[in-house]
């Protein structure tokens, strides 16, 4: 399952900055999981029941976030969200259009617990 790997590498992430904030236990992690990434969020969730086992996630709470999908265009350089299924400039409909954002998997946030 790719979200496994997806989860080990969030994890790996994770503990580096716990190691560096001197923590103990982390509590929440904020995820922000963009519509392109190719990660779904309901298996990635599952995924990370299972990989945080042992580590100092074990019972931190996993938040997704859904971003948005925003492009811009190379034709006529508008730059504007759209849905998932429709990569193409609202602006001037041509379809040569740059995704600017959307395919991120980003740690926001990391709520960490301190001796
Ligand atoms: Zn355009």
């Amino acid at each position: 399952m790719h979200e496994l790997s997806v989860c080990q590498g969030l994890l790996r992430e994770v503990a580096r900055v716990a190691a560096e904030h001197d923590a103990v236990a982390v509590d929440r992690i904020v995820l922000r999981v963009g519509r392109l990434s190719g990660v779904e969020p309901p298996l990635l969730l599952r995924a990370f029941e299972v990989a945080r086992a042992g580590t100092l996630a074990e019972s931190a709470k996993l938040e997704i976030q859904a971003g948005p999908v925003i492009v811009q265009c190379r034709q006529c350089g508008a730059r504007a969200e759209v849905a998932v299924n429709r990569l193409v400039c609202p602006d001037c409909g041509d379809w040569r259009v740059q995704v600017v954002e959307g395919e991120e998997l980003l740690l926001l946030k990391l709520d960490i617990e301190k001796l």
